[in-house]
């Protein structure tokens, strides 16, 4: 049988480095091999890690170096848990709401920012009193809000926004909110992409799939304060309280994904050199792509306003759904993936998660450079 060379070794498998996907996101070949030799037996265990009981010491050490890794990596002081969930961010649009919203008079307040946090607001709506504290939605979602825009209610029981906005590709590159107002984040699509000032965040979530791992585990970190409040009566389940006296083993969980996010920070430690290092890659791989938007004469047309761009979802559009039907399929041809915008927008998006190398950026920008000459 004849198995093409990457069967066997992931970091020779040429269209997958080329993977623009939206999330789940390309990982960095590196832990994709770490990954392989796993699924045949895990150094030092000798079994598969598809098979190792959740209730190994050897787990147990995962999800303390995990938590370690992550606190050290945020710079987060040592009254914070560090959780790992399942049910994606979807269910920390519910249960997040369970904890801090249920039975209280003031609304919190949510911004409404685009795709994502359009999501989570009904979900906080079930459970108690929402204000949307700005919405971007009659724009068309093009753009964040500026500080003269936002006004933030000093007795919201929470600030509840999203830093980047997969879908649209808006990020907000300051931190928002009251300092005397719990600060939550869904930061599904950043999450480890920037060193910043996280311990002023009360509570930040993000899964794993767009970043740093595989879907089936999501990472929430969040201030033990933050609880004291919290009902009595909620699903054991859906408590926060009861994952964190479990140490996130309340019942199975997924194992495989938490091993992988562990290989991944192990290697934004060890071989990216840490955040601010991954930052410096990020910037440098957004900036060669803005940087082709704008020099096209409007051939390639970005989504966002300038100021509010995501350094990690570039979405823009060409002149017709028919060029840019062309322009997927020639990017698909030359063993790009990934680069269809989301469904509910459209256009194109290129994903520029850590795992993707600055080399697969500047393979995309040759393209479309090139893809730019032929049609001009
Ligand atoms: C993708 C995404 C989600 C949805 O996450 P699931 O794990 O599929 O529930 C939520 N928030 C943001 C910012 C996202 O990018």
């Amino acid at each position: 049988m004849n198995r093409p060379a990457h069967a066997l070794n992931p970091a020779a498998n040429p269209r997958n480095a080329l993977n623009f996907s939206g999330g789940p996101g390309v990982l960095p070949a590196a832990v994709l091999q770490q990954v392989q030799e796993s699924i045949a037996s895990v150094p030092g265990v000798g079994l598969s890690i598809l098979g190792i009981s959740h209730r190994s010491d050897w787990f147990a050490a995962v999800v303390a170096e995990l938590e370690d890794n992550i606190r050290s990596l945020l710079g987060l002081p040592a009254d914070y848990h560090v959780l790992f969930l399942q049910g994606g961010a979807t269910q920390q649009f519910s249960m997040l709401p369970m904890a801090l919203l249920a039975g209280r008079k003031h609304a919190a307040d949510y911004l409404h920012t685009g795709y994502w946090s359009g999501k989570a607001l009904p979900e906080a709506s079930r459970v108690g009193p929402v204000r949307v504290a700005w919405s971007g939605a009659a724009e068309g979602f093009r753009r964040l809000p500026t500080d003269d825009e936002l006004h933030f209610d000093a007795d919201a029981p929470y600030l509840h926004y999203v830093s980047n906005e997969t879908v649209e590709g808006l990020q907000f590159h300051r931190m928002l909110g009251r300092d005397d107002v719990p600060r939550i984040c869904d930061m599904s699509s950043d999450f480890l992409s920037a060193p910043g000032d996280y311990s002023r965040f009360d509570m930040i979530y993000a899964h794993a799939q767009k970043n740093i791992g595989p879907a089936g585990v999501t990472v929430v970190v969040l201030r033990d304060a933050l609880l004291k409040a919290a009902p009595d009566n909620l699903p054991g389940f859906l408590d926060y309280r009861a994952q964190i006296a479990a140490h996130s083993i309340l019942n199975t969980p997924p194992v495989f994904a938490i091993y992988v996010v562990l290989l991944v920070t192990r290697w934004l430690r060890d071989q990216v050199g840490g955040l601010a290092a991954m930052d410096r890659l990020n910037r440098a791989k957004a900036a060669l792509l803005y940087q082709t938007l704008d020099s096209s004469d409007g051939f390639y047309k970005g989504h966002a306003a300038v100021a509010d761009r995501s350094l990690m979802n570039a979405v823009f559009r060409l002149e017709t759904p028919c060029l840019e039907a062309e322009f997927l399929g020639a990017a698909q041809a030359a063993g790009f993936s990934g680069l269809g915008g989301h469904r509910s927008i459209g256009g194109i998006r290129a994903s520029l998660y850590n795992g993707l190398g600055l080399d697969a950026v500047e393979k995309l920008v040759e393209f479309m450079d090139g893809f730019r000459q032929k049609h001009r």
